[in-house]
């Protein structure tokens, strides 16, 4: 079938929309999702400059998307066609990790995600002129009309929620509450900073608010509207560098002596030794910010060597299956505000979309294909 799909011919180049085709017919595992809607996440920005070595160009990214179900492949049993899903990232269900339900941590999380191919035969479902497309971006590639999802990542909601908030929690919602609700799991008067206010930054906080029972919950970033809009969502304190003599030293001020938690999810080095040193002994700081690989960072190892902790999390530790329906009933219950930070576009304006994530103009920019 033609569909519509956002296509990155080369390196660093902007996605145009352009008539592609799509195999329609649903391999055994596979599901064939019509696209309501897409996230923009920093991640589909990065790869289409080639940041980790994704998929080959041309390739169609988008990764937080959301449909309606049309077709299933023979083996596909938990979805039928009607139903609506969110689409989050794929894993193997075989390793050793996914064995013991750390699916975030799949030895097999770049073949299943930025190969841009089926990990099992390296073909696409995409193509143009018989030229093959890459597709498969997290088994989904949903900057389109249509997208081949698997079994395994698609996630059934309830079609009482709007088609077009749910695909955020795909990935980026899901990696900043993740990570509060799931990884770090502040106890009850825990001190939280928070580097970085963007959609992920922001979902830690609203997680940190609204689920944990955090007191001091301190967000740092560069953006005043982004810091003015984490104080709206729970942020009890907001700091901006610029303002700051030194964003430790206030950070210890502020909790007394130093956060008990805090999240980095800018990926600047620089930024990482300050979201470690502005907790107390024995603070923990979780890394969430993709860097390029290579990317080095330096810590003072006498104070580190007091108790503190630093880990890296991925799409919040989260088994999408089990937290994305946990957060939509937070959000139903008025806990998790996240369609507060959501601003729509039209598929043809993806340009615009880019531009204002870019450019810090939008929190969370979601691309409509279709209206439900
Ligand atoms: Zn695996
Ligand atoms: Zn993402």
């Amino acid at each position: 079938m033609q569909i519509q799909a956002a296509v990155v011919s080369e390196e660093g180049a902007d996605p145009q929309l352009e008539s592609i085709q799509l195999d329609e017919q649903p391999r055994a595992n596979e599901v064939l999702v019509r696209v309501v809607s897409a996230g923009v996440c920093h991640t589909d920005l990065s790869t289409a400059d080639n940041f980790y070595g994704g998929p080959p160009y041309p390739q169609v990214l988008g990764h937080e998307g959301s449909g309606v179900v049309e077709a299933t492949g023979d083996e596909v049993t938990s979805v039928e066609e009607g139903d609506h899903v969110a689409m989050s990232y794929d894993f193997c269900g075989e390793c050793r990790n996914c064995l013991r339900g750390r699916i975030p941590y799949c030895e097999n999380l770049f073949e299943h995600n930025f190969l841009g191919r089926r990990p099992d035969d390296e073909s696409s479902p995409l193509s143009k002129d018989g030229e093959p497309v890459s597709g498969c971006f997290f088994a989904q590639s949903s900057w389109a009309t249509h997208a081949i999802a698997t079994e395994q990542n698609i996630v059934t909601v309830d079609e009482d929620v709007p088609l077009d908030i749910v695909g955020p929690l795909g990935c980026g919602i899901q990696t900043g509450a993740g990570a509060v609700m799931n990884a770090l799991a502040p106890e009850s008067g825990s001190s939280l900073a928070v580097f970085g206010v963007g959609s992920v930054g922001i979902s830690s906080v609203m997680a940190a608010a609204n689920v944990s029972a955090c007191t001091d919950i301190v967000a740092v970033d560069l953006n005043q509207d982004r810091l003015d809009t984490a104080a709206d969502l729970g942020a009890t304190h907001t700091l901006n560098p610029d303002d700051e003599d030194d964003i430790v030293d206030a950070i210890h001020d502020i909790t007394n002596g130093g956060a008990d938690y805090s999240i980095e999810t800018t990926a600047v080095p620089e930024v990482l030794r300050q979201a470690v040193d502005c907790t107390t002994i024995p603070g923990e700081c979780g890394l969430i910010g993709a860097a390029p690989a290579g990317t080095e960072v330096s810590l003072d190892m006498h104070t580190f060597h007091f108790g503190h902790k630093l880990r890296g999390i991925i799409e919040g530790d989260a088994v999408p299956e089990l937290f994305i329906p946990t957060l939509l009933d937070l959000w139903k219950q008025g806990r998790f505000p996240f369609d507060e930070i959501i601003t729509h576009y039209e598929f043809d304006d993806i340009h615009q979309a880019i531009h204002d994530a870019e450019e810090g103009n939008t929190i969370k920019p979601v691309l409509r294909m279709d209206r439900p």
